[in-house]
């Protein structure tokens, strides 16, 4: 059994941990470091902005990223599961480390009133034209990314190992982390032995970055549900069974299981996102169909708010005298990224030393899901960490109003690029550098 001696203990880790800080002080980036690469990094990201493109159509954001990378000196192979890309830099005898940035934006109409204001508009999958917006802030990481792997290329004689920087399209469809790794992401290339990745947002100011070490975001999953009535004239419901009542009352019950099933604490998200039925008002559509988002912490709730839809669906249907059972897709889901913990706590060190000890806050999971989970389940240890996106003081005075400022996704979403772009750049500068043992 080992013996306790405080007299000892106590100088030796103070020792250990003066120590452990030097050396991630040597680690983090300068301000010149950053300050000579920010300029291009920011005119990256208005690019990026400006010219955002949706979920598995990202082209011309590939490109513009490998030719930046292939300009600083990355071996970069481009159209990996898609529109992905993989940029090495090989240096010397090490681990290999991954730094993954997602590609894509999303259908949402700008309406941040900024200058640089995306007005892209695109046909989607369907064929639909729909306006397009960097809404989730893809585009900072992009540029977050590109900023740093200018300072890794510059200060070779720092670091040792590989580098590995992925692209990775189609994010917000949870389909893109799957189609690289289906292409060889990790056997044409080399499997990295840790990964890292950030998402801005507005849960911190800029400035700030934020630890959850474990679980990191929820559980996802994507059902469309097909609610089967008979359709006929509006002026004669009796002889239809209408399925937009159907579906009302359907999406009402749902409201009854985060607030009634599930227990008290636990984590449990179901909305529902649209609902199309119909064309004309004198007309009882033949079917409704509805998209739903669940969202979960734990595998047990995750299964119990999946079978509570599946029997609501089922029985307000059969309530109604419907012609068939509703369908019930699932059509997407991905598990939660889990923050490895021991990884998460060795990284706090240059984190601190990058950004300030006070700006490096231990959060709470959020809720918004990733696919950065299959890397993970890759065997991948990863930390997944947050970015502050807020202006510092409109976020105070959110926080003394109570009021919440937009959410990613929202078509107000814009982050306080300047403090928050330099913020990733030395964030992630310095996480690499102390994983790639730089001293
Ligand atoms: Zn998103
Ligand atoms: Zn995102």
């Amino acid at each position: 059994m080992a013996r306790y001696h405080p007299g000892t203990m106590i100088p030796s880790r103070i020792l250990l941990l003066a120590l452990l800080s030097a050396l991630a002080c040597a680690q983090s980036p300068t301000a010149g470091e950053v300050d000579g690469v920010y300029r291009d990094a920011y005119g990256l990201y208005l690019e990026l902005h400006q010219n955002p493109e949706l979920s598995a159509h990202e082209t011309q954001t590939a490109a513009k990223l490998a030719a930046r990378l292939r300009g600083l000196g990355y071996d970069v192979t481009e159209h990996v599961g898609g529109t992905g890309i993989v940029a090495l830099l090989k240096n010397g005898a090490g681990p290999t480390i991954m730094l993954r940035t997602e590609l894509d934006a999303l259908p949402v109409e700008e309406k941040t009133g900024l200058a640089y204001a995306s007005k892209v508009r695109a046909k989607d999958d369907a064929g639909r034209e729909v306006p397009v917006m960097h809404a989730c802030g893809h585009d900072l990481h992009m540029a977050s990314l590109v900023g740093t792997a200018a300072i890794m290329a510059h200060s070779k004689q720092t670091w040792h190992g590989t580098l590995m920087l992925v692209g990775q399209p189609a994010e917000e469809t949870i389909s893109g982390a799957k189609t690289m790794i289906a292409d060889g992401l990790f056997t044409r290339f080399p499997k990295p032995d840790a990964g890292v990745a950030l998402h801005v947002s507005n849960l911190l100011p800029a400035g700030q970055v934020g630890i959850a070490p474990g679980t990191y975001n929820s559980n996802a999953d994507s059902l469309r549900v097909t609610i089967y009535g008979k359709g006929g004239h509006g002026a004669s419901p009796q002889t239809t069974i209408d399925p937009i009542v159907i579906a009302a009352r359907t999406i009402l019950a749902l409201q009854t299981i985060a607030s009634r099933e599930v227990k008290p604490g636990e984590m449990a998200v179901v909305t529902v996102g649209y609902i199309h039925a119909g064309t004309k008002n004198n007309i009882i559509p033949d079917e409704a169909e509805m998209g739903l988002t669940v969202r979960s912490y734990k595998q047990d709730v995750r299964k119990q708010v999946l079978a509570a839809i599946a029997r609501m669906v089922k029985a307000e249907a059969e309530a109604a005298g419907a012609p068939r059972e509703p369908s019930v897709e699932h059509y997407e889901s991905t598990d939660s990224v889990y923050n490895d913990p021991a990884l998460a706590q060795r990284l706090r060190v240059p984190l601190e030393a990058a950004v300030g000890q006070e700006n490096v806050i231990t959060m709470e999971p959020i809720a918004p899901s990733e696919d950065y989970a299959y890397f993970v389940e890759q065997g991948i240890p990863s930390l997944y960490f947050s970015l502050g996106g807020a202006d510092p003081a409109k976020f105070a005075e959110a926080r003394a109003s109570g009021t919440a400022l937009p959410s990613n996704h929202s078509p107000l979403f814009a982050p306080d690029v300047e403090p928050a772009l330099r913020t990733g750049i030395a964030a992630e500068a310095a996480v690499l550098r102390n994983l790639l043992q730089g001293t």
